[in-house]
This record gives structure tokens, sequence and C-alpha cells, in this order.
């Protein structure tokens, strides 16, 4: 099976946010694009490995966030048909609501970190349900909805492979996977119930977009994601519970995850990868949207 890991250098930094094409008898099969802004090193990538852009047919997205699906509407220019989560479609062929939410968290750093944005034309885009199998032959590629980090998330699930998206977890350099919390769809109970699907598939290999192929055992991977799930929430409760504010979680909760990092086995330099990827600061929002609408009473706030 040919598999490629396509780096999109995002910003100049390798390592960090991956396109995984697979090659099929009915063309490439992208699994996630990397944001509009690396469309070009993307090119550079295909052509390395001996593919034109054009010979992408597919596009089968994790969910719509624009690091995972930013370069979504370049290829489907191009002629590939894009799959998505129901509740992504829409804003893939009409991103305006999605552009106003990231800019109340990215402001004016918007075109530099992503790109150009741009609607998906419709016939171009192909919703996939929980379940939904797409024939690419010699392969059968079946989504499966794993809500936690975005409510429409799926991982992708081909022969002995996942592709596991964003809920399968974040692993940069030679540190740990971690969970990208990021606001405002963050579910905690939801993730561990898709980390229980992922390990229910029993995968050989899993594909993160960040970044790359788990190259040790599956299972004690998912093992760390489900307890790193479960503390980090906790220890956002807890800090809930004693009163400390929005502006004291960040810098305190960069310092617990660094700490976390560098247990694992992250280099300085790993640590830079992972706030590159998935910024530390943005678990704040995230974690704190979900303790007060999921469970006011866990953390006081109601009392
Ligand atoms: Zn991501």
């Amino acid at each position: 099976m040919n598999i490629h890991v396509l780096d999109t250098r995002q910003l100049g930094h390798r390592g960090i946010v991956a396109a995984t094409a697979l090659e099929t008898n009915a063309g490439l099969a992208l699994f996630d694009t990397g944001p509009e802004s690396t469309f070009d090193n993307v090119v550079v990538d295909l052509a390395q490995i001996g593919f034109n852009p054009t010979d992408v047919r597919h596009v089968f997205l994790s969910h719509i966030h624009f690091d995972h699906a930013g370069a979504a509407w370049r290829f489907a220019e191009l002629g590939a048909m894009i799959y998505v989560h129901p509740r992504g479609a829409p804003h893939l062929i009409d991103p305006a609501k999605l552009v106003e939410s990231a800019k109340r968290i990215f402001g004016n750093d918007m075109e530099r970190l992503w790109g150009r944005i741009a609607p998906v034309a419709a016939e171009r885009v192909r919703v996939l349900e929980d379940g939904d199998v797409v024939e690419l032959a010699p392969f059968s590629i079946r989504a499966i909805a794993t809500p936690g980090h975005a409510s429409h998330h799926h991982v992708y699930h081909w022969n002995d492979c996942v592709f596991g998206g964003d809920v399968a977890g974040v692993r940069i350099g030679n540190g740990p996977p971690i969970p990208p919390f990021v606001p405002p769809e963050l579910h905690v109970e939801s993730w561990r119930e898709s980390i229980a699907k992922i390990r229910a598939l029993k995968p050989k290999q899993l594909y993160l977009p960040h970044f790359g192929r788990v190259e040790d055992d599956i299972d004690a991977h998912l093992d760390v994601m489900d307890e790193k799930v479960a503390h980090w929430s906790e220890w956002f409760r807890e800090k809930i519970r004693e009163g400390v504010s929005e502006q004291q979680l960040v810098p305190a909760f960069a310092e617990y995850e660094h700490v976390d990092l560098r247990k694992g086995g992250a280099s300085e330099e790993d640590i830079a990868g992972y706030e590159a990827a998935d910024p530390s600061y943005m678990a704040v929002p995230a974690a704190l949207r979900y303790w007060k609408k999921f469970h006011p009473d866990a953390t006081g706030a109601s009392a």
C-alpha cells in the first residue's frame, strides 16, 4: 500500500501539519489538505512522489478547521470530491460563519496562518454519515463519527489503517500524544468514547494530521490520549473551582502542559512544535466553556 505523509511546512515549520496521501485505482486520496497557505508546498510534495495536483481525486476531511481543510477548495477547483461530516458540509459551501468565529480567535492573523478562504462548490461536496463507505479500489474507506475535539469530526478506516484526525491526538517529534482542546466544541465524554471507537478498530497503522504515522504501540498511544483527556479536563475543573481567572489560566495551563510534554519525552524544540500545531492558550476557553455548559455544578459555578 502506498501511503505518503506530505509535510505542508506551515509557516516554514516541518513536522507540524500533514496532508496524508493514499494511492488508489481511482486516483489519489488525500486525508486533510493542510491550510490554503501551504497548497503550493503540497504541490511540491506531490511532485516528489510523482503526482500532479490534478491526480488528487478525493479529499477526506477529518473536520473543517483551517489547518485541516483550508486547501480543500483548491483541490475541489481541480476536480476533487470533498468528503465531510454532515455538520461540516454547510461551512465548506459557505464559510462565512466559520471565518467569523475564527476571526474571534485569530484576529488579523488569519491570512498569514491559513491563506485564502473560499467556498467549495456544492456539487464537489459529498456528505458522509457515520459508517458510510467510499469504495476506492482496492480500498473501502469508512467514515466514523468521532466527536470530542469538534462535533463534526470523522476518522477514516480502511484495511488495518486509521486516519485519526485531531481526536486521535497531536504528537510532535519525540513527544507524547496530547489532546488538542480547542473551542467551541470540546466535549470530554464524547472524546473518550471516540478513543474507544478507534481502539475497537484495532488499527495496525495510525496516521495523525499533527504529525504523521504513529511508530510505536497504538494501544499505548490511545491509553495516553484517554488519560490526558481525563486529567487535563479535571485540572481545569479544579482551577475553575479555585476561582482562577481565565487570564491566569493561560500561563498556568501552558506551564502544566509543558511539564507534561517534557515528562513524556518532548524536547524544547518539540514543545515549540506542539505550540505551533496546537497552541496551549486555546485550551483555556475550550475547557471553560465545556465545564460551564455541560457540568456547571461540578465547578461550583452555579453555587
Ligand atoms: Zn488540527
